[in-house]
């Protein structure tokens, strides 16, 4: 079938350490078609993070000029760096039917629900602080400080969950992946995604 099928905007937020970036990752390997945002940001690169794949990073004078120009969809302040969407890619792949996964904080996604209100806003909880706190320190790619604060950013996050479609706890990766698919399958299939579906195969009952 050759129906013009419509791109879906899939947000996905979680406190620092809770194992987004695994999971997207994940889903990403899955459905290759799923266009991922990068973001630009003015935080130092991690080892093997590259460049215009995993972020577009630039100093603050250049955020700056770009936020001024209205190059944002929407941006934020985020454990003392700047981050923001680039408008311009995710309106092409949406309009060319190309669903669009968005690694975002709160703040961001509360920004992005008013430009694009039906996309899906899925929330990714850990199972406890504690293994929040284990989980940030063992990955080894942040300061104590940095991780004291993203500890402390934790809790003003997770009260902003239940505002989000969708919540997924992380606790064995597995599980939580399959429900992230699972929403993410539901999602794209909805019926204002795909408006000329029906006619289609009707006109072959004509
Ligand atoms: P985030 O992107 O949310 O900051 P990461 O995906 O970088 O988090 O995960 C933080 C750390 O926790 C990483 O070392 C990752 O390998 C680990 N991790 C992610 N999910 C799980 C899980 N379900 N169980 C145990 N460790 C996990
Ligand atoms: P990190 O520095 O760990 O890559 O990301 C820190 C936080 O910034 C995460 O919650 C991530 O989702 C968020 N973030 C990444 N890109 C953007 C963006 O473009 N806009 C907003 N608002 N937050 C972002």
């Amino acid at each position: 079938m050759t129906t013009r099928r419509l791109g879906l905007l899939f947000v996905v937020c979680a406190p620092s350490g809770a194992g987004k970036s695994t999971l997207l990752a994940a889903l990403c390997r899955e459905f290759p078609e799923l266009a991922f945002s990068i973001s630009a940001t003015t935080r130092a690169p991690r080892p093997g993070e590259v460049d215009g794949r995993n972020y577009h990073f630039m100093s603050e004078e250049e955020f700056s000029r770009l936020r001024d120009t209205g190059h944002f969809a929407e941006w934020a302040r985020v454990h003392g760096n700047f981050y923001g969407t680039p408008m311009r890619p995710v309106v092409d792949q949406l309009a060319a039917g190309r669903d669009v996964l968005f690694d975002i904080d709160v703040a961001g996604a509360d920004q992005l629900r008013q430009v694009f209100a039906e996309g899906a806003y899925v929330f990714i909880l850990p199972p406890s602080k504690a293994e929040l706190a284990r989980r940030l320190s063992g990955r080894g790619t942040e300061t104590p400080e940095v991780v004291a604060r993203r500890l402390e950013n934790a809790a003003g996050e997770i009260a902003q969950a239940p505002r989000f479609d969708y919540l997924v706890v992380n606790d064995d990766l597995d599980t939580a992946l399959d429900r992230l698919r699972a929403i993410y399958l539901a999602e794209r299939s909805r019926t204002r995604l795909s408006p000329d579906l029906v006619e289609e195969l009707l006109a072959q009952f004509a």
